[in-house]
């Protein structure tokens, strides 16, 4: 069994490292590390007066050396997991070498190489893969690294902090010096080494200093790197304007790199990106993809202040860097973008992703109690729940408020280790505020939901709105206690627009509570949640004439969006019911007038036209279901599909033509107009008739921009058709020289709601271009397809979970991390009809009986067959 580890078993570290200097001898093969620590005795840690112990993961150990002298075996215990040391001193210096092997290292965990470059990724415990140490994050250490490697292969020698000595070796090696000023945890710690070119800016801060901005990439990209660049000035620009945050090194760099578990990694002064979230260019990358290099280049430039001048205590607190950072990237991005698109984009994600993990088996605060393998906790609930967290301290205590208490925590805590209480106390202190209900939030899993109850007292002029707070009960763990939730409203008269005084944040604290609205002319229609006020779920009878009043009226933009998807679903999970009664399928005209009316709206801009008239997931119409079945799900919403491309034909055609023509840039005006223009291809191209067909063949033979041609793409690829094949062809021999854009090919593939999908995958399964060992590439295909195509995923026959299972399998044994994400897709199989639910759960127990399985993955297939 593999060991459990307990937030409450917190202990502060026996001992300290008050530098570390580092020499790396490179070679893929076989890379020497040598380490020299200065160490000494906590003296805030338990007075325990044991032993040195530090972590080391599959190390080779050379020597070791105490205050100058040589130890014998007889005076250490060394394995490939730990190394200890009985006898030392209160101060001593402590000198390791050891072997490493990065050609081989495919879980691509501490020292790697990727297309003949090194990186590193050490969160979270990826140092202890590089050499023996204290690879905790409240254990902080300045650092020194000296690099040694061979020139012609790699020129560029990169690692943290400045540059301050280089020179020659013999035998054509070279090496270079780097020392880094801040004291910070061995998880910020990089290395990089490769024949990298590099695209160069600068930023003047507002203080007035000049900093090197850097970002390497493979030669070959040299051109894609330039919204890169503009990302991160902007970021730097953004956060000294909302938050008076400079950065604090001369140098700032960004490296890109194929082989990446993650998007990317905040290393103090070097970060190290998937290549996925660096380079674009308008031929190569959507405007999806352009907004997602801006968000996550100002999510790791934002962790410099949030997470590595503060850093967490222990990785249970992971959420304190983490949700914090992601609502700056989110509240930048909304700032850069749109306000309301930004806020729908998330909040999608949230539900999506979020709320189905609330609600099965690995369910957990946005501070876990335990782990087993801290992998498996860079979840949606600590990222993105963790952000709806932090967004209620800004809707509790104001803009201004958060930006004090921010500023506050970071002054108070820095060069600091500390923890979600600290953050919470700062927030409090500075604003003069009793936040200690909040700390529900970080201790409870589950989505409360709130019931909203509206009464109107026609005489009094008076409605009274009643609320009341529920969550599911977490097996194993205390009741949940009534949480702060606050509830944003307003009150729209009939002719649409706010009664003044109205608008109001609710603050609900209690199991239930009343408020009152007094004085009002007339009944008035409840506008609730405005701007997803708070990460619950909201009950409440509405009818359907109320929520297209408020989907045309609402002065929330975001509520208005909101109202239209409620409506949608709720039609949607009636047509559901119809299907598996086996009744005739009729579609509400309510929904196609609703639709007709945003079509016509000329106030509205393209990107939020485009979100209005999407049609609610089958993941998220899943989620309203006690027993999923998959293909009443898809029949039900491909229905309406059709049914609104043939009832709206013309004005869907309208807008088409409309839209058609544009520039390829990337700006607001663009994405919004490529935007409508490809939701009402979709829903042309879905009535299969052959003029709207032609649309997408000349649409994708035409696009000179990766949005236009994806769109056209993805059309096609849900179709089954001649067009389809030479669609597939065409992109391929196209494309094949360029792997992010290839892996849109896997992707769009696996993804796609054609019948023919499970086949294709298992063929791409043995494409020369499918490599399991790259985690982008084996995303694309595996993940995309057990997550993003339920259709596909859930036949009935079982042939996709067995097909998946056996990846998995095979996956686990180059990367467990990858692995674990992708296994995550059996997670609800309680949820399914009888049929598919004994299927998915022979296969996790097919997995958990695996010999040598990870416990990456163990741990979740065994969460998942728990309960
Ligand atoms: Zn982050």
């Amino acid at each position: 069994m593999h060991e459990r580890i307990y937030r409450k078993d917190y202990q502060a570290s026996e001992f300290l490292v008050d530098s570390v200097d580092l020499v790396f001898e490179l070679d893929p093969a076989e890379t020497v590390v040598k380490a020299k620590m200065q160490l000494r005795r906590n003296p805030d840690g338990p007075a325990r007066g044991g032993p040195l112990r530090l972590h080391g993961d599959e190390l080779e150990l050379r020597s070791v050396r105490l205050n100058g002298t040589r130890l014998d075996v007889s005076q250490f215990e060394a394995d490939s997991q730990s190394l200890a040391i009985a006898d030392v001193p209160e101060r001593f210096q402590l000198e390791t070498e050891v072997l490493i092997h990065p050609a081989q290292n495919t879980k691509l965990m501490g020292l790697y190489t990727s297309s003949g470059t090194f990186c590193t990724q050490c969160e979270a415990e990826g140092f202890r893969r590089i050499t023996y140490y204290l690879d905790r994050p409240d254990v902080m250490a300045r650092f020194t690294t000296r690099i040694e490697a061979d020139r012609s292969s790699y020129p560029i020698l990169l690692s943290n902090g400045n540059r301050v000595a280089r020179g020659d070796l013999p035998n054509g090696r070279h090496w270079v010096q780097w020392e880094d000023p801040f004291r910070k945890p061995s998880y910020l710690f990089a290395l990089v080494a490769g024949d990298l070119a590099c695209h160069e800016g600068t930023f003047t801060t507002s203080s007035g200093r000049e900093v090197a901005l850097e970002i390497w990439v493979e030669p070959a990209n040299a051109d894609k790197c330039g919204h890169a660049l503009a990302s991160l000035k902007a970021a730097m620009k953004w956060d000294e304007d909302r938050y008076g945050l400079e950065y604090d090194l001369d140098i700032y760099m960004i490296v890109a790199v194929d082989d990446f578990n993650m998007g990317a990694m905040e290393n103090k002064g070097l970060n190290i990106f998937n290549s996925k979230y660096v380079l674009a260019k308008p031929s190569t990358a959507t405007d999806d993809d352009y907004e997602g290099i801006e968000g996550v280049v100002a999510h790791e430039y934002f962790h410099n202040w949030t997470g590595n001048r503060v850093t967490c205590r222990d990785w249970f607190q992971l959420t304190l860097k983490e949700g914090l950072t992601v609502f700056r990237d989110q509240e930048f991005s909304a700032d850069m973008t749109s306000r309301e698109v930004q806020r729908i984009k998330d909040v999608t994600r949230l539900r999506t992703a979020q709320f189905a993990e609330d609600a099965g088996p690995l369910a957990h605060p946005i501070r876990p109690e335990s782990y087993i393998e801290m992998n498996n906790f860079y979840t949606s609930t600590v990222y993105e729940k963790g952000a709806e967290v932090v967004r209620l301290y800004q809707t509790l205590l104001g803009r201004d408020g958060f930006r004090k208490g921010l500023r506050h925590y970071l002054e108070t805590h820095d060069a600091r280790a500390v923890t979600c209480d600290d953050f919470r106390e700062a927030m409090a202190e500075a604003n003069d505020a009793d936040l200690t209900q909040l700390e529900r939030w970080y201790s409870q899993a589950g989505t409360p939901i709130v019931h909203a109850n509206g009464v109107w007292h026609e005489s009094a002029g008076a409605y009274t709105l009643t609320l009341s707070q529920s969550q599911r009960a977490m097996p194993k763990e205390t009741e949940p206690r009534p949480l702060t939730i606050p509830i944003c409203v307003g009150l729209l008269g009939a002719n649409g627009k706010d009664i003044p005084g109205t608008v109001r944040t609710l603050e609900l604290n209690e199991p239930e509570q009343t408020f009152t609205f007094e004085n009002l002319p007339e009944r008035p229609i409840l506008s609730i949640g405005r701007g997803f006020s708070a990460p619950i779920k909201l009950e409440m009878k509405r009818s359907h004439e109320e929520l297209a009043f408020l989907m045309a009226h609402d002065s929330d933009p975001f509520n208005r969006w909101e109202a239209g998807q409620e409506l949608a679903k709720r039609i949607l999970l009636g047509l559901v019911a119809r299907v598996l009664e086996k009744r005739p399928l009729e579609l509400d005209e309510g929904l196609v007038s609703a639709f007709r009316k945003v079509l016509s709206d000329p106030s509205l801009d393209g990107s939020i036209k485009a979100l209005t008239l999407a049609l609610p997931s089958e993941e998220l119409l899943s989620q309203e279901l006690s027993l999923v079945d998959p293909d009443a799900v898809h029949r039900a919403r491909g229905f309406v599909i059709r049914e609104l491309g043939l009832a709206l034909r013309a004005e869907w055609m309208r807008t088409y033509e409309q839209h058609a023509r544009g520039a390829d840039a990337i700006d607001k005006a663009q994405i919004g107009r490529r935007r409508i223009k490809n939701r009402a291809l979709r829903y042309l191209v879905a009535l299969e008739a052959p003029d709207t067909i032609a649309l997408a063949v000349e649409q994708f033979g035409a696009a000179t921009g990766m949005t236009e041609y994806e769109a056209a793409f993805v059309s096609l690829v849900d179709l089954d058709s001649a067009e389809t094949d030479r669609a597939i062809a065409e992109f391929y021999e196209r494309w094949r020289g360029e792997p992010l854009v290839l892996d849109k090919w896997f992707r769009i593939q696996a993804m796609s709601g054609s019948p023919l999908a499970f086949d294709r995958v298992v063929a791409l399964s043995k494409h020369p271009d499918f490599n399991l060992a790259n985690p982008n590439r084996a995303r694309s295909l595996l993940y995309c397809f057990a997550a993003g195509n339920p259709v596909a995923f859930h036949r009935a026959d079982g042939r996709a979970y067995r097909f998946i299972a056996d990846q998995v399998v095979e996956l686990d044994a180059i990367n467990p991390q990858v692995a674990s994400r992708i296994v995550s897709s059996f997670n609800q199989w309680k949820r399914y009809e009888p049929g598919r639910s004994g299927l998915m759960k022979a296969e996790l127990e097919r997995i958990a009986r695996w010999p040598g399985i990870s416990k990456d993955v163990s741990e979740i297939v065994e969460r998942a067959l728990e309960r």
